[in-house]
């Protein structure tokens, strides 16, 4: 089969979050199997260039319509370690994709929707014509839309679109212009409560919405999150949209790739191991502690790697580090915050605690340190609001590092507690989950971790072993994305 997978990351060459890796993860499983696969990315002046391989020219003059006229644009593309990735280049003065950062500007939603245009544009005059097409998020929910109102009558009536909704949280809203800009130009149509209107405010099209409402499949990255979506605020405002499309959404729990997330073969840490040679973790716990100025003690390590965003519980992150220095435990912290009065907060807080040598808050995004995080922790804490998939659980698991979850989204079908879970038996059972959203319930799980780890430190062994032995790579969800897959291209 030929796809073509859109979006706005793709690891390790632009990636914010746990989107790039899922991009990127399924591309290689799936083009491991013998699927031709294709990628196709905004040429962002902040990649990380050293991870293309021959970058070149691949098509010189694309005009892509644009309000009345258009903008020219040229696309590149090169390998990304194996996959092949196509970057549009738009040439014009607002300088879309060269701000120095992927997401958080003032339009940022017509800037993903030239994208999704120019994508489109991309395929139609290149003659690419893939079996399928496969968006992410909202900064391509206009892709089904446009193929279905506008480029199918050029040429590209074959392809069929699965559409991947990654966090629902944030949908792409913007007014009329986005539709003049495309060339969607029946606003009347487009404004109703079947099409594009979105659910809480009349004046404005809903990117998201679009692209539930035009592709061919829907899915979200885990099962239960589906269920939250559907039945739950967690479809922030979408439920209804959902429902109406029910008979076409699914939840596939994203994979991990092995060959980038496994502490036998990762070249960014300290020591690799194995299940069978587990007691090199600790070389690496060492290794941290150098090089964060930590006191080497016997002391457990509780780790926090992840956007620092209110989804992800910030005041809960807070209250365990306060927790774990209580309890003379050691704490670190990686995390980034696109909002600022969260980046102050902990800035605050890292000064504050600066000769501290039970803890280290490392504010920025350093995939190399979360290599090294994920080796060297004993226990990860994932208190999140809401949690679409969540793949820091999973691969801490990989690394032999004790998940301490709370129970929403994908963390529901990951982690399955060592105490309470009455549908694993003991000996499959790999972390901690708590389900309240206050102190108390992080309290009594993490406490639970923390007891198993001084009281029973040989339980504590087996129950991070237990974890290494998931297999959580994109084996079963490549199954499933061929089965949506195979599915669409013969309606
Ligand atoms: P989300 O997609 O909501 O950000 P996920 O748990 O699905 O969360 O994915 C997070 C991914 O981003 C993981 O690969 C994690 O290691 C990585 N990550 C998050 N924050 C950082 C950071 N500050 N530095 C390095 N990697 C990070």
């Amino acid at each position: 089969m030929y796809v073509v997978q859109m979006a706005s990351e793709c690891a390790p060459v632009i990636k914010a979050g746990g989107l790039g890796d899922v991009v990127f993860g399924l591309s290689r499983e799936l083009t491991s199997r013998g699927h031709c696969v294709e990628l196709v990315l905004p040429k962002y002046d902040c990649m990380r260039y050293d991870h293309i391989w021959g970058l070149h020219e691949a098509y010189r003059d694309l005009y892509v319509p644009w309000f009345g006229g258009a903008i020219h644009c040229s696309v590149e593309c090169g390998w990304v370690h194996g996959q092949l990735c196509f970057f549009i280049d738009p040439h014009s003065g607002d300088r879309y994709f060269n701000r120095g950062k992927v997401y958080g500007d003032w339009d940022d939603q017509m800037r993903f929707a030239f994208f999704s245009k120019a994508a489109l544009e991309f395929l139609l005059k290149s003659g690419k014509r893939p079996d399928v097409i496969h968006c992410h998020d909202w900064q391509t929910g206009l892709v089904p839309v446009m193929l279905f109102e506008m480029y199918q009558y050029h040429g590209m009536e074959k392809q069929r679109v699965c559409y991947t909704i990654h966090n629902f949280k944030h949908q792409g809203t913007w007014g009329v212009e986005v539709l003049q800009a495309t060339g969607l130009n029946r606003a009347e149509y487009y404004f109703t409560p079947e099409q594009l209107m979105d659910n809480g405010n009349p004046m404005a099209i809903n990117f998201m919405k679009g692209g539930i409402v035009y592709a061919n499949y829907v899915n979200t990255v885990s099962p239960h999150h589906a269920w939250e979506a559907r039945f739950t605020e967690v479809g922030c405002g979408l439920q209804p949209t959902l429902a109406a499309h029910q008979s076409k959404f699914g939840g596939i729990l994203n994979g991990i790739d092995y060959g980038i997330w496994s502490p036998e073969v990762d070249d960014q840490i300290e020591m690799t191991f194995s299940i069978d040679d587990f007691e090199n973790k600790v070389i690496n716990k060492k290794a941290l502690r150098e090089r964060f100025l930590l006191r080497e003690s016997n002391q457990p390590l509780v780790a926090f790697i992840g956007r620092l965003d209110q989804q992800k519980g910030m005041h809960q992150v807070h209250h365990a580090l306060y927790y774990c220095l209580d309890r003379e435990t050691q704490f670190v912290m990686l995390g980034s915050a696109s909002e600022s009065s969260i980046n102050d907060w902990f800035w605050h807080e890292k000064l504050f605690l600066n000769d501290n040598p039970d803890c280290h808050l490392e504010i920025g995004f350093q995939e190399e340190l979360a290599h090294m995080i994920y080796a060297a922790a004993d226990i990860i804490i994932v208190p999140s609001n809401y949690e679409p998939c969540g793949l820091t659980q999973i691969i801490s698991l990989k690394y032999g590092t004790v998940p301490v979850v709370r129970g929403v989204g994908g963390l529901v079908n990951t982690i399955f507690d060592w105490d309470y879970d009455e549908t694993h038996p003991l000996e499959t059972r790999n972390g901690f989950v708590f389900y309240q959203n206050d102190r108390v319930a992080l309290e009594s799980a993490l406490g639970r971790a923390l007891d198993l780890y001084h009281n029973e430190p040989q339980l504590f062994a087996q129950l991070a072993k237990q974890g290494m032995v998931y297999d959580y790579s994109w084996k079963t969800p490549g199954d499933q994305y061929v089965g949506v897959y195979e599915h669409i291209r013969h309606k």
